[in-house]
């Protein structure tokens, strides 16, 4: 078959590696310059020789968790295929450090100690446990329940999709707003407990993960080495596709931007692009109600990420040193994340300072220039205790505001938006198929990316036991299971190496 794909981030590369594994002719339409999409690595220029300076503008981590199993599939698999400069390397990513701070109402404790944070106001009988501590004994069955089956767990959590976390906490747990403010200032972002139920138990679920990885070199590294296995001359970059018209025959015609005269005709086609993106071609089929609206309303959670260039890593020769994860605050920049690469070097280096929901929508109005002022201001006033000048430190800045981009952030979905959408949001509609993160019941990962886009080939190829890709080198053993199929493989689990560079993964007892 001839399929076109509509997206160059993970989901179209992946969808587009596999149709293209299975005999099937692909060609890719990217609106932008790059690969990737919401994958996007930042370099500023270094200061030194050899030195590779860079922040993740966009996805940086991945629990080592079997949730994200078919991403490290996808790695193995890649490196199985590209040429060695493009090979991939897997070096751990530090969530946490035991030297990591919460800074809130001008007072610094260590991430353990959040309840000796004075002068919240919190009833007497919420004192002296730390907002993790509180969190923990309302998700932990929960967590538990999707850890021990995820299909299961995650239909029981759907029985609160009509209710924010919010309204779970007031309504179930009978938490006064003071007690709720608290924890989700500590434990997330501004009005993310607005979101659904199952959105934040999910999230919780993927950060209760202990090990963590990213990729040597910048996460841009992924689409690149995906993209360099597709055909050059099928890949168009640069090319927004702006108008799909169904023909009579049922193949499908895509207008690119620039060139409304110039269609391209293709037996099936799949819109890998997130539903902003989609509804902004307004060209296009009218679809049935439901699927209109989940185009229309799905929600979005905005993300900021600003990325600061110092002279050096002063963070890591202080009196407290912090060697890789985050420390919190109140301040506007809410999260700064220390970098898990080059860790203990003597060159110069990047802090990035990253936020999510309102907190990210606060930086939106605000001009560029003095975003600068206020993050260096604020980081300033976090390492007020120490020597350190940030201004005499700082070299550059780069940041990128995700609501003004295409995606408009990450799928978070309101409470009630699974229930109405999750289904018919990935419904083909004749010859025209959907994929992409929101499309999973994995927002906000690169693995659910990878999921959809499994799911949506499978199911436009009409073969249910598709395995993934890089799947195959870890098929059970001869005789241990009847056949690896994708069902199967769900209730089989495999240890992934702390580096994925080795050829095959051993299967779990
Ligand atoms: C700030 C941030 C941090 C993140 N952190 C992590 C993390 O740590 N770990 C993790 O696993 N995930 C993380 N994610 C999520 C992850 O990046 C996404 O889930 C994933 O990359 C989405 O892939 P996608 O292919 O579905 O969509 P996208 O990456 O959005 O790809 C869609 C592509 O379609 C293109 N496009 C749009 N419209 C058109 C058009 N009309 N014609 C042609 N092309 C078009 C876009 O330019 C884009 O390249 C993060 C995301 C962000 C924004």
């Amino acid at each position: 078959m001839d399929i076109g794909i509509v997206g160059a981030g993970i989901a179209g590369l992946y969808a587009a590696l596999l149709l293209r594994r299975e005999g099937h002719k692909v060609t890719i339409f990217e609106a932008s310059h790059r690969v990737g999409g919401r994958i996007y690595t930042h370099r500023f220029p270094s200061l030194f020789e050899d030195e590779d300076v860079y922040y993740e503008a966009g996805a940086m981590r991945i629990p080592r968790s079997s949730l994200h199993l078919r991403f490290y599939q996808f790695i193995r698999y890649l490196n199985t295929h590209v040429s060695r400069q493009k090979k991939l390397e897997l070096i751990p990513y530090i969530l946490e450090h035991q030297n990591n701070d919460f800074f809130v109402r001008g007072q610094k404790v260590r991430l353990s100690e959040s309840d000796q944070i004075k002068d919240l106001d919190l009833p007497e009988n919420f004192r002296g446990k730390s907002a993790r501590a509180l969190l923990a004994e309302v998700i932990t069955p929960w967590i538990q329940m999707l850890n021990d089956d995820f299909d299961k767990g995650f239909e029981k959590i759907l029985e609160y999709d009509e209710i924010s976390f919010r309204q779970y906490l007031r309504l179930v747990c009978e938490w006064p707003h003071v007690v709720i403010d608290f924890v989700e200032l500590m434990a997330s972002q501004t009005n993310q407990y607005d979101l659904s139920f199952a959105e934040i138990i999910v999230q919780n679920l993927d950060f209760d993960t202990k090990e963590w990885t990213t990729i040597r070199g910048g996460m841009s590294r992924l689409p690149e080495a995906a993209a360099s296995l597709l055909d050059r001359t099928n890949l168009h970059l640069n090319t927004p596709i702006t108008g799909i018209t169904e023909l009579d025959d049922g193949r499908i015609s895509l207008r690119s931007f620039g060139n409304p005269g110039d269609s391209t005709i293709f037996d099936k086609v799949i819109l890998a692009i997130p539903p902003a993106a989609l509804h902004n071609i307004d060209d296009r089929p009218l679809w049935p109600f439901m699927k209109q609206q989940s185009i229309r309303a799905a929600h979005f959670e905005p993300l900021y990420k600003i990325g600061l260039h110092f002279r050096t890593r002063f963070w890591e020769h202080g009196a407290r040193p912090s060697f890789g994860g985050q420390s919190m605050t109140d301040l506007r920049i809410r999260w700064i994340v220390y970098p898990s690469n080059d860790l203990g070097g003597d060159g110069s280096g990047v802090l990035l300072l990253y936020s999510w929901m309102t907190d990210a929508s606060r930086w939106q109005s605000i001009p560029r220039k003095q975003r600068v002022e206020l993050a260096l201001d604020d980081l300033q006033t976090f390492f007020a205790d120490s020597s350190v000048n940030i201004r005499d430190q700082f070299i550059a800045a780069h940041d990128v505001m995700w609501s003004c981009e295409n995606a408009t952030g990450d799928a978070m979905f309101l409470p009630g938006q699974f229930s109405r959408f999750g289904h018919v949001a990935k419904l083909q509609e004749g010859n025209v198929y959907f994929a992409g993160e929101h499309l999973s019941r994995h927002h906000t990962w690169m693995a659910g990316a990878i999921d959809s886009a499994l799911e949506t080939v499978a199911s436009l190829l009409g073969r249910q036991d598709m395995a993934g890709l890089g799947e195959e080198y870890i098929r059970p053993k001869e005789g241990a299971r009847d056949e690896g199929t994708v069902n199967l493989c769900r209730s089989i689990s495999y240890v992934i190496p702390p580096h994925n560079n080795l050829q095959y993964v051993e299967e779990a007892k």
